[in-house]
């Protein structure tokens, strides 16, 4: 798992830089998280007894996935003769290369980037992190979650967009903080089982990011 939140957060950064282009910024955060959303698989997969290999870091973080995101989305700006799906598109494609990049940099671990193809690359072969910090990086997702909502409140805020929305999002910060307390102490504590229990908080976290995203375009885009 890497940390959705921090993605999401770098991805916001492109409004500074990216053109106005009705859902391109709005695609580029998407497309920050989307990548790990993979998650699902793990999940399913280990519920099934299967084997999880493979699932995690490859077949969402692909150039080939980010060629076919443009593909899809180009094809129904096309079909719908509105200019917006083919930016959304070239957003996601951008963003999934933001995740890929932001992953092989800062993350003990590799990345399948040319996924089925393979072209596995770890810069980080052979180092590991300290167990003690390891075992923080999977709380700390909610954390950084928790920061991304604190960003689309306060910029909200600023640009007086989406006020509707505030309250809830600020019960979900509230949720994020919570659970990474909860969470903290138990990733230390708990020997087994830790995983399946995060894994249902830190689904359900990074799909709240997700659709948060698409209900608050109007603070992402202004
Ligand atoms: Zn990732």
């Amino acid at each position: 798992m890497a940390q959705a939140g921090m993605h999401a957060l770098v991805g916001t950064l492109a409004r500074k830089v990216a053109p106005k282009r009705e859902w391109l910024i709005l695609g580029i955060i998407l497309g920050s998280l989307f990548p790990d959303l993979d998650n699902y698989a793990v999940a399913v997969a280990t519920l099934a007894k299967l084997d999880t290999h493979g699932l995690h870091r490859t077949f969402t973080h692909s150039l080939f996935t980010i060629l076919a995101a443009l593909a899809v989305f180009f094809i129904i700006g096309q079909v719908r003769k509105e200019a917006r799906w083919t930016s959304l598109g070239a957003g996601f494609g951008i963003g999934i290369g933001l995740h890929i990049a932001l992953d092989l940099l800062i993350w003990f671990n590799g990345v399948e980037t040319l996924w089925p193809l393979g072209g596995w690359i770890n810069l980080w072969e052979g180092v590991q992190p300290p167990a003690w910090f390891a075992k923080l990086l999977d709380p700390a997702e909610l954390l950084f979650i928790a920061l991304f909502f604190a960003w689309l409140a306060r910029t909200a805020r600023e640009q007086r967009t989406n006020a509707d929305f505030l309250g809830k999002l600020r019960l979900w910060t509230i949720a994020m903080v919570v659970l990474f307390l909860i969470f903290t102490p138990l990733a230390y504590l708990m020997s087994k089982g830790f995983l399946t229990v995060f894994g249902v908080a830190y689904l359900v976290a990074l799909t709240a990011a997700f659709w948060i995203s698409i209900r608050m375009r109007q603070t992402i885009e202004a």
